[in-house]
């Protein structure tokens, strides 16, 4: 008799995107001629880089002809683009890696979720609540998480580290033993970033505890501030505890194309059973020679093209063009009194909602007077419910008339 993976049945629906979707789908068919502009879910929508398309299309040509023909490529990533992220990614912020540090995949959602397979089953997780729903949910597939408690809206298992208004959105260190600790930053959905000196203090408090930072960095392009580390290697001492994820999705429009890449150092310890030490990224690349075949040689050609001097300067175009969008929401909000966080170095804004709606309240006002669709921040975890999150990956001409639909609601 085949039985499942009886975790599975701990998992939660999906219920934040379906949900949206429900109401959306309702509301339009009530309301056929309203004019819906979505700035809630965090998929990009500018056309791919002309660097970018340029590589791509090269690389289909090689294809053609058996002379430049590839099949299976390195698991890890061709060299061509591993060796450009260490050059422009890492020795510019004055970060030296070696070539089998970095593993190129087909995506960072991929990478946080398979992540915690090759540590202890009886790990105890740290998440930021609110929080990137797959640190959780992979978690709980592997049964680390515990029940579900449908009072408090968390599993049992499962240390969350409150971010709200109160501490800035900068958890507080964790007061029970942790294994492993997942950090975003710049956060989603919060768009909040830390200092070099508030990351350090996490860095400190994993070699301290002998834990292992899971540091998500899929935003690091939007970082505009210069006290914001841009990896978690800026930090000394880094290397030992922490592993990073970075992606080309929202930096680059690769959302579709897929590729992002992992480093994993090699200074970086875990321990067996009996306490010896192991290296996490001989155990990483043997999870990802077994389970993963390698991104294909297109799209890592095409990934490629950024680091040349035209690709960085079309990458930065695109990233100024959604900061400016950010800033449009930040400041029109702000403008009407509401209390509004990110934006400032992450394609996010969240916005406590006004009068203490709660965050599903929030979004059905905004939903049926001002035809605009966001997401409510309870969907990413208890802590953020009366929080509402908008994205600045419309276009120029959307983000700004929604804004001025906000503008002429009564909140
Ligand atoms: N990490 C965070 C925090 C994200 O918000 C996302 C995408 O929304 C990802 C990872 C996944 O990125 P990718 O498209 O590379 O799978």
């Amino acid at each position: 008799m085949a039985k499942i993976n009886q975790n599975y049945l701990q998992l939660q629906g999906s219920y934040l995107f379906s949900e949206i979707a429900k109401r959306r789908t309702k509301f339009i068919s009530e309301n056929p001629n309203a004019q819906i502009i979505s700035l809630g879910i965090g998929d990009v929508t500018r056309a791919l880089p002309q660097s970018v398309l340029t590589g791509l299309h090269n690389a289909v040509d090689e294809l053609a002809s058996e002379k430049s023909f590839r099949g299976y490529g390195p698991e890890q990533g061709y060299d061509f683009l591993i060796n450009a992220i260490i050059e422009h990614d890492y020795k510019t912020r004055g970060v030296t890696l070696n070539s089998n540090e970095v593993f190129v995949s087909d995506g960072s959602k991929c990478d946080v979720g398979n992540i915690q397979e090759i540590f202890s089953g009886d790990s105890i997780i740290a998440v930021q609540d609110p929080v990137y729903p797959v640190y959780v949910d992979s978690n709980v597939m592997a049964g680390r998480s515990g029940n579900y408690n449908k009072e408090t809206n968390r599993y049992d298992n499962i240390v969350y580290l409150t971010c709200n208004q109160e501490n800035n959105f900068k958890p507080e260190l964790p007061t029970q033993k942790v294994d492993l600790i997942y950090l975003c930053y710049p956060n989603n959905p919060t768009g909040m970033t830390l200092t070099k000196a508030e990351l350090k203090k996490w860095v400190d408090y994993a070699k301290e505890n002998k834990c292992i930072l899971l540091f998500d960095s899929a935003y690091e392009a939007f970082i505009q501030e210069d006290d914001v580390p841009r990896s978690i290697y800026e930090i000394e001492g880094a290397k030992e505890v922490a592993i990073e994820f970075r992606s080309y999705s929202k930096t680059a429009g690769f959302t579709g194309v897929r590729c992002a890449y992992t480093v994993v150092p090699r200074e970086l310890k875990a321990y067996d059973e009996d306490g010896n030490e192991m290296l996490v990224n001989d155990l990483w690349n043997r999870r990802q020679t077994t389970k993963f075949n390698g991104c294909s040689y297109v799209t890592q050609k095409g990934a490629a093209a950024i680091y040349t001097p035209e690709g960085r300067e079309q990458i930065a175009a695109l990233v100024d063009y959604y900061m400016s969008n950010a800033k449009v929401i930040r400041e029109g909000l702000s403008s009407l009194g509401l209390s509004v966080f990110g934006g400032v170095n992450a394609p996010y804004i969240w916005l406590k909602t006004p009068n203490n709606l709660s965050s599903w309240e929030f979004f059905d006002k905004l939903l049926s007077e001002a035809h605009i669709v966001g997401t409510p921040g309870v969907g990413f975890g208890q802590a953020g419910q009366g929080y509402f999150r908008l994205t600045a990956f419309g276009s120029r001409e959307n983000t700004e008339a929604a804004v001025e639909r906000i503008k002429k609601l009564s909140l």
